[in-house]
């Protein structure tokens, strides 16, 4: 029997580029629908077209409308062709736009030892926004859904202070997101629809947008800093590590914690250390149980490793069950 032991919702995915196409066909209906309404950012996307579905083909054609559009449509509707998916197939419409990426992780009952995982994601776009805006967004989403790389929950070096910089920093992350909306608006629609957040990276002097820039602003903690001063003690994270972090008022908000991209982070991994320390207390259980059947078993190493990082990872958290670590590795202090 495969079973599912658990879904965990991470920032993640990665890979490529190559041909296109598929993702929204009939698109050639939509163009000359495109030609006029792209001249009104300030339309509510859903009254691009008589169905939502045709407004987001609308909308699609907008965006491939620019050259870096192009490139992000060609390689997101790779990564979902990957899957068998069409573009249209992995973006839906919800309350606020976000990229969801699902983790499962998948083993015999039988066998423990042995882990498969599985990783699917979905874009959603926010119902409420204009057409400019949205086309923005879905640049901005469909970055993340193609580059943010994929990690490794249970791996011993998936630290906290790797997942804010990754967060943030890291390929398809926020600044990459940021910086590819704002390359779309320059060149879809600046000097016709003004974007504050896209002025407050553009450097004159070089004629582009800052990744220098865009990196400090979403370490600006306002009101936040004081917290993050003192998790950031706690945690033991480096202040060298977070040079931009400043008490300068905040801009940027995940959607998902109303928090500042930093301290949202460290929610983020508080949640998922909570979800894989519960999820390898399980699966030690059935090797301890395994073991306990047939002393010999060449299980033995891997319950000893697996204890010893559970014991490591899992030491501080509530429930921790001391039990399932090993005998020989109790003695041990970490
Ligand atoms: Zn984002």
């Amino acid at each position: 029997m495969l079973i599912k032991f658990f879904t965990l919702f991470f920032v993640g995915a990665a890979l490529v580029a190559a041909s296109v196409s598929e993702g929204y066909a009939s698109s050639s209906r939509y163009r000359t629908l495109f030609s006029d309404r792209h001249r009104q950012p300030n339309l509510p996307w859903r009254h691009l077209a008589s169905t939502e579905e045709e407004s987001l083909v609308a909308l699609l054609e907008i965006l491939q409308g620019s050259p870096t559009g192009q490139k992000v449509i060609k390689a997101a509707a790779h990564k979902a062709a990957q899957v068998g998916k069409t573009l249209t197939d992995i973006i839906r419409v919800d309350d606020f736009s976000k990229t969801d990426t699902t983790l499962s992780r998948k083993f015999y009952v039988r066998h423990p030892e042995h882990v498969v995982y599985e990783e699917h994601s979905l874009v959603y776009l926010d119902k409420d926004l204009t057409v400019a805006d949205a086309v923005l967004d879905l640049a901005h989403e469909l970055t993340h859904y193609t580059w943010r790389a994929a990690f490794d929950p249970y791996a011993e070096d998936f630290t906290v202070r790797d997942l804010i910089k990754t967060t943030i920093e890291g390929a398809g992350g926020e600044v990459e997101a940021y910086l590819m909306e704002c390359k779309v608006w320059g060149e879809i629609w600046r000097g016709r629809y003004s974007s504050s957040n896209c002025t407050k990276i553009y450097d004159e002097d070089h004629g582009k947008f800052s990744r220098e820039k865009a990196i400090s602003l979403f370490y600006q903690l306002g009101q936040h800093y004081e917290a993050w001063e003192a998790l950031r003690e706690l945690l033991n994270l480096d202040r060298q590590d977070f040079p931009y972090a400043s008490n300068r008022p905040t801009l940027f908000v995940s959607s998902y914690y109303s928090l500042p991209y930093p301290l949202a982070a460290i929610k983020e991994f508080q949640g998922i250390r909570e979800k894989t320390c519960r999820n390898e207390e399980r699966r030690l259980r059935l090797l301890r149980e395994q073991l306990a059947a047939n002393q010999a078993s060449a299980q033995q190493s891997v319950y000893y490793r697996l204890g010893r990082r559970y014991q490591q990872q899992c030491s501080g958290q509530k429930g921790f069950a001391a039990e399932l670590v090993p005998p020989a590795l109790r003695l041990m202090a970490f």
